[in-house]
């Protein structure tokens, strides 16, 4: 029997520790962080997890800035907004909320966000500041995952870790993250042989690869720490990457989902836009 990972209590003291903090900040700065979240379009899954961040940034005593734009926007008026909130001293992050409209082409986007604002950690330069392991704004997700790590009873130090995928937003940053704490990382993807192989070796074994239970009982050793990023709304409700009845039984420690790594990604999200006030006041 494994022991679960509780996502919904460790992101909620994150807010906690957020909250404290950004009350510290204004006593000291007297600035009040703030996030700009810009939503284009009407996709209502996106409004819904906007919705989300904009009253967990209130909640933790920040500025919320919304704006939306019409499904319909130009790319040149997205780009006229993000520059108008790039260059505002009262914004400390901005957040473009993705997918975007199948008209606008995303990454030109992405990097008219200033580094320093750039709360999503998307940008190619704080993609290459991750890379350098330079100080930067990471991904939302990934640093959500690095936290709930960092809270077990585990040495990541020298352990060997497998992340099954390696996209720009969970799977590759993750592993930079892992290798910048000393872990022995191993990614794995789609063009992978023998996953199982691959994982079986794992100490830890962190799942992103978007595929509802690609990982189980024989993709796993006795013992793993086992990590599930997918999320995949099903008629049964949501699931994971991992088939949790079949993976639990031979995990040490296991998150569930919903309530594993879901909830870390605003939390991370609250912290990364205090961290964005923190690199613009320079103290
Ligand atoms: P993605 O589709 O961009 O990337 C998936 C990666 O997995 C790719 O690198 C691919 O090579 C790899 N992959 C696909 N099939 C594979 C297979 N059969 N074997 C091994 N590797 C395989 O997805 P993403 O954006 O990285 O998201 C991954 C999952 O995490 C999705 O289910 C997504 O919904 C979820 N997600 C959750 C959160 C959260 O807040 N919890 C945030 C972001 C993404």
């Amino acid at each position: 029997m494994a022991t679960l990972i509780d996502g919904k209590k460790i992101a909620q003291d994150v807010r906690d520790n957020v909250r404290r903090d950004v009350a510290d900040f204004v006593d000291r700065t007297g600035i009040r962080p703030a996030l700009a979240t810009v939503l284009v379009g009407g996709d209502p899954a996106s409004a819904v997890y906007v919705a989300s961040k904009r009253k967990a940034c209130v909640v933790a005593g920040m500025v919320d800035r919304h704006h939306h734009l019409e499904a319909h926007a130009t790319q040149t008026e997205v780009e006229d907004l993000l520059d108008a909130l790039a260059v505002d001293t009262e914004v400390s992050g901005i957040l473009l909320q993705l997918p975007l409209p199948g008209h606008l082409d995303r990454e030109p986007l992405i990097d008219r966000i200033p580094s320093v604002k750039d709360v999503d950690g998307l940008g190619t330069l704080s993609a290459g500041l991750l890379a350098q392991g330079k100080h930067g704004l990471r991904p939302c997700t990934p640093l959500g995952v690095m936290e709930l790590l960092a809270r077990l009873p585990i040495t990541l130090e020298g352990a060997s870790v497998v992340v099954v995928g390696r996209s720009a937003l969970v799977g590759r940053p993750l592993a930079q993250m892992l290798v910048q704490a000393n872990a022995t990382v191993t990614v794995a993807h789609s063009r992978t042989r023998d996953l199982g192989a691959i994982t079986r070796g794992a100490q830890v074994l962190v799942a992103a690869a978007g595929v509802p239970g690609l990982i189980g009982a024989e993709h796993v050793s006795e013992g793993t720490t086992v990590v599930d990023v997918g999320i995949h709304r099903t008629p049964d409700g949501l699931v994971g990457d991992v088939s949790f009845d079949e993976v639990e039984p031979k995990a040490s420690f296991i998150t569930p989902v919903p309530g594993g790594v879901g909830p870390m990604t605003i939390a991370m999200l609250l912290r990364n836009t205090l961290n964005a006030a923190e690199l613009q006041w320079g103290g």
